[in-house]
């Protein structure tokens, strides 16, 4: 174990939806990759001609991209190795490891029904199975036989799940699994074995609705002679109603989360926090998760999924990330809604002012509107609405003392300070007329930021207006 190369892999079905739930099955085993120094590989399980599209494996290539999950092999797709599939299909039947099964899906039926009757459990009963000294029946005419995998009768299957401990499934439970249908297409978990033997794959981590196909991958894998790798099958994540995650219970897909503004820094946060831990840690860079991560500190229960968290942990980077960063990724969204952020103010002081507030990007965006409309073309009602009379020989003052002031926020402070002082007012009864006066609105972030933002010219140009 210790000097195992770690080669761990993601293996998405291209299906067309990729919650945050799909990626925390990309996040953990990469992070494992990563800590110690292994491979991560991505493998697009695309047999289901139907369900998958090329559209949807962009959707998870651009997510993981997006997050930072960098994948050291692949794309690698299961659609392209099916020669590779036949040829061990091949292998096995030669070996006598697997067998044609002439069953039609009619007397399989008629089975099952027979079965269910009697109260036992439906299963395969071995008919084609050969055994020394069996005859079996003769080969229909015009039928074409399913291959089945030779399952070991009696015993059991053992594996030391990372997650879930010790699972022990007996043989009997399982039939004889079918690997190749009639027009000889390769199936779902053999398919699995045969990549995760070729891929070198040690470590196993995935979604824990495949538990039950882990005896059956285990027995296979044995047959074909090689080591099982480990596995450690992760609990489901549920949505905040305590359902499974699901496009169809509204799960947002990363491509929302990223139309919605959140920094892929934040998921990524959000996403091992939603069934690790490291102590009570809550807000870490990739790199700390990385040198933290660690199959033991896997959670054994159901991770349920708060939006509020999300949002919460959204708002901490945000507000801590550098503000010319941020006005680059926040920039997208300010044309979205029509900001012209490469005139008037600069839109990288604009973020900075409005970034301790805000959630997302969006609402950074939406803030900066503020500061890129044209001034306010204020009617006569307007101005006598809200700037009262008796504040216009202060508001002169406060104009004066903008002229000559620094342009800083500190500056423009004290030109408030000295002239309420001055006037026997308290702040807001200046301030207020000033916002309105700037904007047409006494909702914005602190005054004296804003004066700064907005540029000494354009304040004076607006405020002297009014008065
Ligand atoms: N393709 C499977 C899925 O999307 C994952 C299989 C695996 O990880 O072994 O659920």
């Amino acid at each position: 174990m210790r000097f195992m190369h770690i080669r761990t892999r993601f293996a998405p079905s291209p299906t067309g939806f990729i919650h945050l739930g799909n990626l925390r099955s990309a996040l953990y085993p990469w992070a494992f990759a990563r800590h110690n120094k292994g491979d991560f590989i991505l493998r697009i399980e695309d047999t289901d001609l139907e369900r998958s599209s090329q559209e949807a494996v962009d959707v998870i290539i651009e997510g993981m991209a997006w997050l930072g999950m960098d994948i050291d092999e692949g794309p690698i797709y299961q659609m392209q190795r099916i020669d590779r599939y036949r040829e061990v299909i091949k292998q096995m039947l030669d070996a006598g490891l697997a067998y044609p099964c002439y069953m039609s899906e009619e007397e399989l039926n008629r089975l099952r029904d027979q079965q269910m009757a009697n109260k036992e459990k439906p299963r395969y009963n071995g008919l084609w199975r050969p055994e020394s000294g069996k005859t079996l029946p003769a080969i229909p005419d015009g039928v074409l036989p399913v291959i089945r995998f030779r399952n070991p009768i009696g015993g059991s299957v053992i594996w030391n799940d990372a997650v879930k401990g010790q699972i022990e499934i007996s043989n009997d439970e399982l039939d004889d699994l079918i690997i190749a249908r009639p027009d000889g297409t390769p199936t779902y978990n053999f398919c699995v074995v045969v990549d995760d033997l070729d891929m070198k794959i040690t470590h196993v981590i995935r979604g824990d609705d495949h538990v039950n196909n882990t005896p059956r991958q285990i027995n296979i894998m044995k047959a074909l002679g090689g080591t099982p790798p480990i596995y450690a099958h992760l609990p489901t994540v549920l949505n905040d109603a305590g359902e499974k995650m699901s496009k169809r219970n509204g799960a947002m897909s990363v491509r929302d989360y990223q139309k919605a503004g959140y920094l892929p820094e934040a998921i990524l946060n959000y996403l091992a926090r939603l069934g690790w831990s490291h102590g009570d840690a809550e807000v870490f860079t990739k790199e700390q998760f990385v040198g933290w991560f660690d199959l033991e500190s896997l959670g054994r229960s159901p991770a349920q999924h708060n939006p509020e968290k999300l949002l919460w942990l959204n708002h901490q980077y945000i507000q801590n990330a550098d503000a010319a960063k941020l006005a680059e990724v926040t920039k997208p969204f300010a044309h979205e809604l029509g900001i012209d952020t490469e005139h008037g103010p600069d839109f990288v002081q604009v973020v900075g002012l409005l970034k301790d507030r805000a959630n997302t990007l969006i609402e950074i965006a939406e803030g900066s509107k503020l500061f890129y409309l044209p001034a306010p073309q204020l009617t006569s009602e307007q101005i006598a609405e809200n700037i009262p009379e008796a504040i216009k020989p202060a508001l002169n003052d406060l104009i004066e003392a903008i002229k000559t002031a620094e342009p800083s926020k500190e500056s423009y402070g004290a030109a408030f300070k000295q002239v309420l002082a001055k006037h026997q007012l308290k702040m807001p009864a200046l301030a207020m007329p000033v916002r309105y006066g700037l904007f047409a609105t006494t909702q914005t972030p602190a005054i004296d930021a804003v004066l700064v933002v907005l540029g000494k010219e354009e304040v004076v140009n607006r405020l002297s207006r009014l008065v």
